[in-house]
């Protein structure tokens, strides 16, 4: 049978160049999902917000049969998108982040602007999907086939391979400026922190920073002492942008 699609927006990254931005069409051997058909060209279902199947909007379970029209759009389209047919949030309340191997920096900075981040670098993708299911968390990955599995809800592809515009890729994605909340976790375990008084941290400082600091936090799991001024300074100016700009 023969599917005929239209790609919109960015999503026409994923497919071949012949195809991008004009319709096409595509044959299969019997009838499947629409999330199947899209996956099919490479487009994770993670990111399309979209799906009009003979311009009605429908769900990812959806069959196609033959002859059938299928546009597909991805999240943050200009267009007006009634919330009830939106396939993806794109605010979330409370986000958590499960951040996958070889993105270790972006789990740090996440943690740093306050996001509860799970981060593995040992874990199997059976053992990722699990985690995420039971805790409900936002897959981050750069890998596209973790992203199709059905089990992932809410996902995001991680494009650049500098932390610095991977954080801003996450931001911009999921709308988290307004739920930032800089030195607030432990950036080593994800852990809370809370205000600690100077005299209980006083023998593991520096001299100069016992001297001119005066305001601590401390994880009350691993036990690593936090002081805004000198973390900051250590971030790169781009990251210190994200984390603290109105
Ligand atoms: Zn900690």
């Amino acid at each position: 049978m023969l599917i005929h699609l239209r790609i919109y927006g960015r999503l026409n990254d994923f497919i071949p160049k012949k195809h991008r931005y004009q319709p096409f069409h595509r044959e299969i051997p019997e009838t499947t999902s629409v999330k199947d058909l899209i996956e099919g060209c490479g487009i994770p279902h993670t990111e399309i917000d979209l799906i009009l199947l003979n311009s009605d909007p429908v769900g990812f379970d959806t069959r196609v049969e033959d002859g059938d029209q299928v546009s597909v759009y991805p999240v943050f389209m200009e267009i007006d998108i009634p919330a009830d047919k939106r396939l993806q949030r794109s605010q979330l309340k409370d986000p958590k982040f499960l951040v996958d191997v070889n993105l270790g920096r972006l789990a740090r900075y996440l943690r740093l602007a306050g996001f509860n981040t799970a981060y593995r670098n040992d874990a199997s993708d059976p053992e990722l999907i699990e985690q995420l299911l039971k805790e409900d968390r936002v897959l981050l990955t750069r890998d596209l086939r973790l992203l199709m599995h059905n089990a992932v809800q809410t996902g995001y592809l991680v494009r650049s391979d500098q932390p610095q515009i991977q954080l801003q890729e996450v931001f911009d994605r999921f709308n988290l400026y307004s739920q930032r909340a800089p030195f607030t976790r432990c950036s080593h375990c994800n852990h809370h922190l809370s205000k600690v008084d100077k005299t209980e941290v006083e023998e593991r400082l520096l001299p100069k920073t016992k001297k001119y600091v005066d305001d601590f936090a401390q994880c009350s799991r691993c036990g690593k002492v936090y002081w805004s001024g000198s973390h900051l300074q250590r971030l790169e100016p781009a990251i210190q942008k994200l984390l603290l700009d109105d």
